[in-house]
């Protein structure tokens, strides 16, 4: 039987993925022509970006290779632009002089960028940023040239920007609105992020017009003139202000256009025989630039292709992530500002967190969000499924983990996932797709579901999520990658080891030098590897390497834990456990002074106050005045201690003054993951001590030392790693041992794990065996330590302005109300 033929035009990603579903639905149904104007593949145009700045490279951003078209039958006609469609003859018209027939014809012809009508736009070194040329060309430029002006300060300029800086240049960000992304973001999440892109170098002219691009003497491009007369050198403009859809060829032959092809919700044009999807299209008046939407109406269009005839397009809610590395941004449905509308927000500026959340009618119809995106998906999801939020609103801000469970809850979430949950949007994988090969292909690694889906190849942002299916769908089968050859992160493919060693050997003093040298290849690094390489460094440079608060972690940054309702909890530090009734009645005070809602007594023997806000923390350390007990921190937490011998009956030594002793001498120690000590008068071990990572434990002939031992999810018995006479000697030892982890454990490696990868004896080799080695690591553990400020009585002493917060409890006195309420029934710690 003669098989229908199918043309399309344009061989993007619209037009494949429509393609790529149909012949998922009848593989046998047409016989397949392609024209690309490209001379390319179909690849992944979202990827530009990382190209741009250098994070990726052009061939691997191919989506379909040559290959794939042949092994599917069909005919590609790279290079060749369609410029006559006949609709009575049904037949197409490329510039190179081909023709073909149609039974069907497919319009995925993308959009253009738009340029300003403004003199100058067509002179040498202007360019736009929409394909592999273009892209190619900046490159080039960025080699060649210094001065480079982006004009439009949206996604697509931002991106083009970050690229230009990557590779060298100084860039000038010209921008009409008053903020950056005003579609995306309101006006506080443009400014944080405009603090983050300036902090990397970027400059931003923002309220202003480009009135003029002006030529050098060679004839090139040389200066963008303002509106008020200034001129801003340039040897490379690129232009980002807008696109719209490419429906000339589709206006040339008599097909309805308004802005865009304008098509039902079966994907068809006027013209019965006629599709078109991607952003050439006008659906219901909108004409979508994003590639999600796209995808979705690929389906559909194949749905109607194929025969099968039931699916409908009715419109999609966008969502959009700023792809520049190191910088979380996130935005999805309506910004608010309308009638009816309801926000809530958190802001905290000191860590660059913001949040908010826009709701209408108990529904959440908007949210944006700085610097913790982690529930972007999450809450895109309640946005597109229109869930009534109910219950939830209070704590909604908090993000999806506040809802409860505990345990295994990646892969809990992961689990309960729909199967059209898109996972991976650079390469548009759904969850049910990555179930189907992990279960019918037998994947068991990250780098088999890469392959064989496409998910978390491209960006990698969805990489957790992916590590959680594949956990949830063959559970202990799931085999991570090997330790020892784990990256850093996506960034670099250097291990934790070999960055330690480069920061050591080649005397990296900063982060920016430690990415410049290892050749990192993301501009500043990510989430992942900042807090690592500020780790690293702190550890192999004390007293010279200056602390970046802007690579730790939030707690971290805070200087206390957050708490599900947004507040913090402040546990001073008290030497092993043992108070006064002086320093009692004063964290009393404090309680009462600030209304804290509870005082708990913590299982490491401290106290904590929680519920404290943010904007009262400084005032709250100050009025305590006692150390930061460092209860939030990768660093020496408690030493918990027993009575012992000075009141017990049965202690045969003085715990009490051992663990004082060892929390004096480590107290501002920063460690690859939170220590814990602990120290008991007896073998009876009342302070649990061989649950610690050090555990000391009092005979009738001195000390016994046990490490590695764990109290958490998987728990962990200490192991023996020495007898000692004297206190001193165990602190000596206690010492050596943590200085060992803290120079060659992993960053986020717990003393158990460590011990685990390098074993007991060779722990015990350098510690109890080499005299020498354990007081050399001892000394320099004394010398990390001294000179370390407390961070409290620092920033109470510089009044930072950081700690300033607008939470929903502020806005909405009644959420204020609901959240109190939330607190006073929280469970006990
Ligand atoms: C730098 C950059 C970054 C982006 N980042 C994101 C992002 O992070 N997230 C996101 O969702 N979206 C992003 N996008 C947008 C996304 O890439 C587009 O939405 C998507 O590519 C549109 O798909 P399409 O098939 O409609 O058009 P395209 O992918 O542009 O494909 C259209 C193709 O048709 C060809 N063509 C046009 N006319 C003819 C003709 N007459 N004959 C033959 N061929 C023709 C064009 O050459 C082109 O190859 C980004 C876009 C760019 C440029
Ligand atoms: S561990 Fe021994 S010394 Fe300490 S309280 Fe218990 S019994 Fe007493």
């Amino acid at each position: 039987m003669r098989r229908m033929k199918l043309v399309a035009i344009g061989n993007g990603m619209a037009g494949i993925r429509t393609l790529e579903e149909l012949l998922r639905v009848a593989p046998d149904l047409y016989e397949i022509t392609v024209f690309g104007a490209e001379p390319h593949p179909n690849y992944n145009r979202i990827l530009l970006s990382p190209v741009l700045a250098g994070e990726q490279r052009f061939e691997a951003i191919v989506l379909n290779d040559f290959r794939w078209y042949a092994d599917h039958g069909i005919t590609l006609h790279p290079g060749s632009k369609v410029t006559c469609v006949d609709r009575q003859a049904r037949v197409v018209v490329s510039a190179d002089g081909r023709q073909e027939s149609y039974d069907r014809l497919l319009f995925a012809t993308g959009s253009v960028p738009i340029r300003p009508p403004i003199p100058g736009t067509d002179l040498p070194g202007v360019l736009t940023f929409r394909d592999i040329a273009d892209t190619q060309a900046m490159i080039e430029a960025a080699a060649r040239h210094k001065d480079a002006v982006v004009i439009g300060g949206g996604l697509l300029g931002l991106e083009a920007a970050n690229g230009l800086l990557a590779r060298g240049m100084n860039v000038t960000v010209i921008h009409l609105a008053p903020w950056l992304m005003e579609r995306q973001l309101d006006a506080t999440a443009a400014a944080l992020l405009q603090t983050s892109l300036e902090q990397r170098g970027l400059r931003f002219l923002l309220n202003t017009q480009a009135r003029e691009i002006v030529a050098d003497d060679a004839g090139r491009v040389g200066a963008v003139r303002l509106n008020d007369g200034a001129e801003v050198p340039a040897a490379l403009v690129v232009l980002a202000v807008g696109i719209r859809p490419n429906d000339e060829l589709a206006r040339a032959c008599g097909l309805h256009c308004e802005r865009g092809i304008v098509v039902d919700d079966t994907m068809m044009t006027y013209d019965p025989r006629i599709y078109a999807v991607g952003e050439c299209i006008s659906h219901r008046g909108i004409s979508y630039g994003l590639v999600a939407p796209l995808f979705e109406q690929a389906k559909v269009c194949a749905n109607h292709l194929g025969h099968l005839g039931f699916a409908r397009y009715t419109g999609s809610t966008v969502s959009t992530k700023l792809k520049v590395t190191g910088i979380d941004i996130f935005s999805a449905g309506h910004l608010g500002g309308d009638d009816g509308a309801d926000e809530i927000t958190l802001l905290d500026r000191g860590g660059a967190v913001y949040k908010k959340l826009v709701l209408k009618a108990d529904r959440l119809i908007g949210s944006v969000l700085f610097g913790d995106t982690a529930d972007s998906s999450w809450y895109s999801r309640l946005v597109k499924d229109e869930t009534p939020i109910g219950e939830l609103r209070g704590r909604l801000i908090l993000g999806q983990p506040a809802l409860g469970s505990s345990g295994h809850q990646g892969e809990q979430n992961a689990a309960a996932l729909p199967d059209d949950f898109e996972v991976c949007g650079c390469n548009g994988v759904c969850k049910g797709t990555i179930v189907r090969a992990i279960k019918e292909k037998g994947l068991f690694t990250l780098d088999d579901v890469r392959k064989h889906t496409k998910a978390s190849s491209s960006c990698g942002s969805c990489t957790g999520l992916v590590e959680q299916l594949l956990a949830s769908v063959v559970g202990g089968a799931y085999q991570p990658r090997s330790a020892s050859q784990t990256p850093v992160c996506e960034c670099t493919d250097y291990t934790h080891e070999e960055v330690r060693r480069a920061i050591r050997d080649h005397e990296l003093l900063s982060i920016p030098e430690a990415l410049r040298f290892l050749e990192w290849r993301t501009p500043n690094g990510c989430a992942t590897c900042r807090p690592a390489l500020n780790y690293y460094l702190l550890c192999a440079w004390p007293g010279t390497y200056r602390d970046d608060p802007q690579s730790r972690l939030v707690n971290e940054r805070a200087h206390a834990n957050i708490q599900r309702d947004g507040t913090y909890s402040v546990v001073p530090r008290i030497y092993g456990g043992v108070t006064t009734p002086a320093q009692l009645r004063q964290i009393a005070e404090v309680a009462e002074k600030y209304a804290v809602p509870t005082v708990k007594i913590t299982g490491g023997q401290r106290i904590d106050l929680l519920g404290v806000r943010k904007e009262d923390l400084p005032r709250v350390w100050a009025d305590l005045g006692m150390p930061s007990g460092f209860a939030y921190g990768k660093s020496v937490r408690t030493v918990k201690t027993c009575v012992g011998s000075e009141w017990c009956r049965f202690g045969v030594q003085d715990s009490t003054r051992m663990g004082i002793e060892l929390e004096q001498g480590l107290d501002r120690v920063w460690t690859p993951h939170k220590v814990k000590l602990g120290v008991s008068g007896c073998p009876r071990n009342c302070a649990e001590s061989t649950i610690k990572d050090v555990g000391v434990v009092g005979v009738d002939s001195g000390w016994e030392i046990y490490v590695g031992g764990n109290g958490g999810t998987k728990a962990e018995v200490a192991q023996f790693l020495a007898k000692v006479a004297l206190p001193a000697e165990a602190m000596e030892y206690t010492g050596a041992f943590l200085q060992l982890y803290r120079e060659e454990a992993r960053y986020l490696d717990r003393t158990s794990h460590w011990i685990h990868r390098v074993g007991l004896d060779y722990v015990k080799r350098r510690i109890v065996a080499d005299a020498e080695g354990r007081k050399a690591l001892y000394a320099r553990l004394t010398e990390a330590q001294r000179d370390v400020p407390d961070p409290w009585a620092l920033r109470v002493a510089r009044r930072d302005p950081e700690f300033e917060t607008i939470s929903a409890r502020d806005r909405y006195p009644s959420e204020r109300n609901r959240n109190e309420s939330m607190a006073e029934s929280l469970p006990a710690r």
